[in-house]
């Protein structure tokens, strides 16, 4: 089984945190589209489509400035090219593009998860992250999702923002709830480098909040999503049962998943199960517009022990964790001595579960998983 991913890189404007690949120029979306469409049956009779294909995820870049239509055509050459048995086929929202048509019609042409990237419902937030929609979309976008037919949909939500009080915070997770959403993804702000935030901190224009703080605002969303049935489940996703994210837990569990354009990333196991390929799809829209699909701006070649830790890695931001067995079997790979020493003070510090088969983080734990893994593996 495997995911498809697609990356629509069209966006309105350039959120001041995003480091994604994504254009602001609108012009050439039916040319992508045409693209894409040959893309996707450039992969006929391909190893891709060899396996049934469970999950699409539409990302970006900005999928809803596609229309309904242009979304079909792109569903209609996936099924043309690959064994579809579509769990989930995802489309990220903006909240500016979606009204109550929209989703009807998005409904009609296959969509059955909506991933709606509100972030927050304050407008002087917003204007910081320079979000091209306001506070009043953000709210109508809830309010005709909510009774809009596609039942399994998450709210993107980003906490840790500089003087974002804890006060403000409580006030977005109660706006939240009010819509009863099914999952809540919530991360807190990374500045990076190459962003306008990156070049404001660079200059001291800007203070990253204390990283004490970050922590009270994580602490206070995941009680209160927890309060009302919304469990963390990852370290930054959270869901009500039944409604975690399937594409993205493939992603965890390293299941094969192939990206289309530009900018796409993709991971595929090759064919004896020894070692794996992950690669990024050129990030350049003018190229792949002149058919340069099979452009890899990277390319990483990833043996069976690269695997095993990167497994590590992603199974301890799960609050399901690892199965032992299975890392050896699968893997070839058992914890050395040293590494079960780190791990046992770690349960005694109350961040870890160490059992002979099974190996997982606390709450507590799950807070510093990345912190864990790099101790672990170093
Ligand atoms: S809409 Fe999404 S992809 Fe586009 S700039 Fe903003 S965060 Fe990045």
């Amino acid at each position: 089984m495997s995911g498809l991913y697609l990356h629509i890189p069209f966006c309105k404007q350039a959120c001041s945190y995003c480091d994604f690949y994504f254009v602001t120029r609108q012009g050439k979306k039916q040319d992508f589209v045409a693209e894409l469409i040959k893309e996707i049956h450039s992969k006929k009779d391909t190893r891709y489509t060899t396996e049934i294909v469970k999950t699409v995820y539409f990302g970006g870049g900005t999928p809803s400035l596609l229309s309904p239509k242009q979304i079909e055509q792109i569903l209609e050459a996936i099924e043309q090219v690959f064994e579809l048995h579509p769990e989930e086929v995802t489309l990220e929202m903006n909240p500016d593009d979606v009204n109550k048509e929209y989703l009807a019609d998005l409904r009609s042409a296959g969509i059955t998860r909506a991933s709606m990237g509100v972030q927050t419902f304050n407008q002087q937030l917003l204007n910081f992250m320079n979000r091209a929609h306001s506070k009043e979309e953000a709210l109508h976008c809830l309010e005709v999702l909510s009774s809009s037919g596609i039942h399994s949909y998450t709210v993107d939500l980003i906490y840790g923002n500089p003087d974002q009080t804890l006060e403000m915070l409580e006030k977005d997770v109660d706006v939240l709830l009010g819509f009863n959403p099914p999952h809540v993804s919530a991360y807190s702000l990374t500045i990076e480098p190459k962003t306008r935030l990156g070049r404001q901190l660079e200059l001291g224009s800007l203070i990253a909040p204390e990283d004490d703080l970050v922590a009270l605002h994580f602490d206070l969303v995941e009680k209160r999503l927890r309060e009302v049935g919304i469990l963390q489940y990852e370290v930054s996703n959270f869901a009500k049962p039944g409604f975690e994210a399937r594409h993205n837990s493939a992603y965890w569990s390293h299941e094969n998943y192939l990206g289309l354009g530009p900018g796409a990333h993709s991971f595929w196991w090759n064919d004896i199960g020894q070692s794996a390929e992950r690669w990024i799809n050129e990030p350049d829209l003018n190229s792949y517009l002149s058919g340069g699909w099979e452009n890899r701006a990277e390319v990483d070649q990833l043996s069976k022990h690269d695997l095993a830790e990167e497994r590590l890695m992603l199974g301890l931001r799960t609050v399901q964790g690892l199965d032992l067995s299975n890392l050896e079997k699968q893997y070839d790979f058992k914890l050395n001595p040293k590494q079960e020493i780190y791990l046992h003070q770690k349960v005694k510090e109350g961040k870890a579960v160490f059992t002979e088969s099974r190996l997982y983080l606390t709450k507590e734990g799950l807070k510093i998983a990345d912190a864990i893994t790099l101790d672990l593996l170093s």
